[in-house]
């Protein structure tokens, strides 16, 4: 269906400081990992403004576990293409206050870009698509197949969020995931990821001793240097992965333990998280930490949270294909199609017509003084306004 882009641009510039107002709505409530319901119960009522019919649908056997799925259907979803936009809602955890120059919950705007956890990871993703479905009914575009809405928690964890809204029926012929890429971007694939919790028993003896025991410490960094040493082995020869060199890493993420300087601690915890490369997948990295774990004496690992295959989709994809031409149409820009070393949802999807694309750009993610840049809300919300209007209107198979 042909858009008035001119008409689209004026609606979307028209709502975007409602929207910009939304995302610092969301950034205050804190939804780290566990605590994502006040956010979701807001974007629920976001989504329900707009008349949308939610389901609710549960990922954790807790109070607070709570994803959001939409189906507007289209004038004929049987003969036309649907699509599904997906964002998450849980966020990173926040890492030492101190150390951000804007408070990770204030949201503070400062030369248009809005600063605070989970800002453009990913809260921006959700008012992304917000901000398009308003601009779709402003501007009353007609579907042909069904627009699918996912917003999701766990997405940093297990990914049990997206795996439960498609097991009740949320899935579609095409896939956007709207999560933490510049507007210029559409990604393809990414490395699989796992994450440990290790722990590794010591001698709790006087700091004055020291020399008589094997300190955990000491074995942590051992145990380290030998999950690097073995995953360089199982990636040898192969190469880089869709241009990642190398195709793998080892993230101590958090390490705890002991008491104060005058002891050996009893015990260490040691977080991990390792990304690698096909054709290994998690269960062979999860027993190769497993073995190495059980060689370093004390020590056993747990895996823990993250469980993400490696993930290659067609970079020429016909959802790719038709997202370049909807972007070099509405805004005259070329999309480059790449590869991320972090994970995603995509494999949990059956259609091969996936990428990431928007919300756009920003820094910060999982770090310090993370934050959005506003403008590019609009443009990428654009990109799924055309996308829409092209896609769902092409017969499927
Ligand atoms: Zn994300």
């Amino acid at each position: 269906m042909d858009v008035d882009c001119r008409a689209l641009r004026d609606c979307l510039e028209r709502l975007a400081a409602y929207h910009a107002n939304l995302l610092a709505d969301l950034v205050r409530l804190n939804s780290v990992v566990g605590q994502e319901k006040l956010v979701q119960t807001r974007v629920l009522s976001e989504l329900q403004r707009l008349g949308l019919d939610v389901d609710v649908v549960h990922s954790r056997d807790d109070d607070q576990s709570m994803n959001l799925a939409a189906r507007i259907p289209g004038k004929d979803g049987r003969r036309y293409r649907s699509l599904v936009l997906n964002a998450h809602a849980d966020t990173a955890a926040v890492d030492a206050p101190p150390s951000w120059s804007h408070a990770p919950l204030a949201a503070d705007i400062k030369d248009g870009r809005l600063y605070g956890r989970g800002s453009q990871d990913d809260k921006a993703g959700i008012v992304t698509i917000l901000l398009a479905l308003a601009a779709m009914q402003e501007i009353g575009l007609e579907l042909g197949g069904d627009l699918v809405i996912h917003c999701v928690i766990e997405e940093e964890t297990s990914g049990n969020g997206t795996r439960a809204v498609l097991a009740r029926g949320y899935g579609g012929d095409g896939v956007i995931i709207c999560d933490g890429t510049w507007p210029e971007r559409a990604i393809y694939a990414h490395l699989g990821q796992a994450s440990f919790r290790i722990t590794i028993d010591g001698e709790a003896v006087a700091a004055s001793n020291v020399r008589r025991t094997s300190h955990p410490f000491d074995r942590a960094v051992e145990l380290v240097s030998a999950l690097k040493e073995r995953l360089a082995a199982l990636h040898s020869g192969r190469g880089p992965f869709e241009g990642i060199d190398p195709p793998f890493f080892v993230n101590v993420g958090a390490l705890h333990g002991g008491i104060w300087c005058g002891s050996v601690p009893a015990a260490l915890t040691m977080d991990i998280q390792i990304g690698f490369a096909p054709p290994l997948d998690v269960a062979q990295v999860e027993a190769e930490v497993t073995a190495i774990t059980r060689s370093i004496a004390g020590a056993a690992a747990e895996p823990w949270l993250l469980k993400r295959e490696p993930f290659r989709a067609d970079p020429a994809n016909r959802l790719i294909a038709e997202l370049i031409e909807v972007v070099r149409r509405g805004r005259g820009k070329d999309l480059t199609v790449q590869p991320v070393t972090g994970h995603t949802d995509m494999p949990f999807f059956s259609t091969p017509d996936i990428c990431l694309h928007g919300p756009g750009g920003g820094a910060g993610a999982h770090g310090v003084d993370e934050y959005y840049i506003l403008s590019h809300m609009p443009d990428v919300a654009q990109d799924l306004v055309l996308l829409s209007a092209s896609w769902c209107w092409r017969d499927k198979a």
